[in-house]
């Protein structure tokens, strides 16, 4: 392949094209992945910590999935998923149902994160209607929450970076204020309270109960607003309110999915079941876009009627259970459950959380070191004690991660918190480079203010 040139790489509405310091930092050029390691264009090695977008889970470019993959593109590409069907969708519903929380058990197909979530608003809605409460149009949803980019999407998001400009266009939704283990609206500490925050939700439920359809929330941890980890308690108190109010409770695993917190599923670990589950990312491996909506019997049963009552739920995305991606998806768990990868990345996150602890605690800006599974992240502050956070047009986050990304470590910042989601089979040797790069990246760029 020829070398890509600036005229080659500007043809893509890429976000950083259309800013002017473009020519700063223009995208590194990747053209092959094997393991965690990306290699770019000019040769170079980078450590993929964030597993592409956290939806990586095994590696780049795995032989076994990889050979899936080729296998099921000579055998059937893709097929209509209406009135047709195939083995493959069918076995991994068969897989899914054995390892999803308990009382889900229908699974619905679509190819992206944000459909799913559009899959459960909508479906929340028609069972709401169908079940004899037309009144129920409303959704609830935590503050600083991410759900994805299309408009239902971001409407059940509260991130005013991406929703601000498109607030005309949204659905009134009902926005609970969230847990903040760092920075607690009740005065407490993380790990040393009994989830008084959850007064927020029962005086919205309180007032707004009535009006609900369902809750959404990303299960134990609101990724993009920051690797915010909450506590189990938390989501128990939340799928409480949402029984005793008669809303439905969405649980978005498109992140927490497939051993992300260190075990299947958040929601397992927390011992709680949704009624609506959506699932994304990991679980083809990182390799085919794919979602699934997971959803219970009950749920089920109010869109099962005879035609002419026209309860279904009519709703079709072309690549819907597309063959290709529910073979990456039967082998990402075939190598999950025979090679027991989710234990061995637990033992891999009891060790590296300790070494987070001990490296970077020692630095005074580093107000907090949050992890849950695999997932470790740190938040810079100006200040320790009081938590200040620094001046946002240092970019002092950005500036460690494009420092960390020159040195060959692909981690990501949001904000002043920097993140490593790596993908499970990471090695001791590799994390270890990693906060290397991270520590000596940190340190410079502190000192340069
Ligand atoms: N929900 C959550 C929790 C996510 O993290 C994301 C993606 N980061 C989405 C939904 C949207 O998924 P997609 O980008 O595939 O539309």
């Amino acid at each position: 392949m020829s070398a890509l040139v600036d005229e080659d790489l500007r043809l893509i509405w890429h976000p950083a094209a259309q800013m002017k310091d473009y020519e700063l930092h223009p995208p590194v050029a990747v053209v092959a992945g094997a393991g965690c390691w990306l290699r770019t264009e000019d040769g170079k090695k980078i450590l993929d910590v964030v597993s592409s977008w956290w939806c990586n889970l095994l590696g780049h470019c795995n032989a076994e999935i990889t050979e899936a993959l080729c296998d099921q593109a000579r055998t059937l590409e893709h097929v209509i998923f209406a009135d047709l069907t195939h083995p493959w969708a069918v076995r991994l519903a068969q897989e899914l149902s054995l390892i999803v929380p308990k009382g889900l058990c229908r699974f619905n197909f679509a190819d992206n994160g944000s459909s799913a979530v559009e899959m459960c608003l909508k479906l929340a809605f028609q069972y709401q209607a169908q079940t004899g409460h037309p009144e129920r149009i409303r959704f609830a949803c935590l503050t600083e929450g991410y759900h994805g980019e299309t408009i239902g999407a971001l409407s059940v998001g509260s991130m005013d970076l991406y929703a601000r400009l498109y607030r005309p266009m949204m659905m009134d939704n009902v926005h609970l204020k969230a847990p903040d283990c760092f920075r607690c609206p009740c005065g407490k500490k993380r790990g040393q309270c009994h989830c008084e925050c959850l007064k927020f939700a029962e005086q919205a439920f309180a007032e707004h109960g009535g009006e609900l359809a369902a809750l959404i929330v990303e299960p134990l941890l609101q990724g993009a607003a920051g690797m915010r980890v909450y506590p189990e308690e938390y989501l128990r108190g939340l799928r409480k309110l949402c029984t005793q109010h008669g809303v439905l409770l969405i649980a978005d695993e498109i992140a927490t999915g497939f051993g992300r917190t260190g075990e299947i599923f958040a929601c397992v670990k927390a011992g709680v079941s949704p009624d609506l589950m959506a699932l994304s990312k990991a679980i083809t491996g990182g390799y085919m876009p794919m979602s699934v909506v997971c959803a219970t019997q009950e749920v089920y049963d109010a869109f099962y009627a005879d035609y002419k009552e026209g309860k279904a739920f009519v709703h079709s995305h072309t690549y819907a259970g597309n063959p290709l991606a529910c073979s990456c998806a039967l082998a990402v768990l075939k190598i999950l459950k025979r090679d027991h990868i989710i234990e061995k990345a637990r033992k891999t996150a009891s060790w590296l959380t300790a070494e987070f602890e001990k490296r970077f605690l020692k630095i005074e800006n580093v107000g907090e070191v949050r992890h849950i599974g695999l997932i470790h992240a740190i938040e810079l502050v100006k200040d320790r004690r009081s938590k200040e956070p620094f001046d946002p047009s240092l970019r002092l986050g950005y500036r460690i991660y494009r420092r960390a990304l020159s040195e060959g470590l692909l981690l990501r910042c949001i904000g002043d918190v920097l993140y490593f989601n790596p993908p499970l089979v990471i090695s001791q040797k590799e994390l270890e480079f990693a906060q290397d790069v991270t520590e000596r990246c940190v340190r410079a760029e502190l000192e340069k203010l």
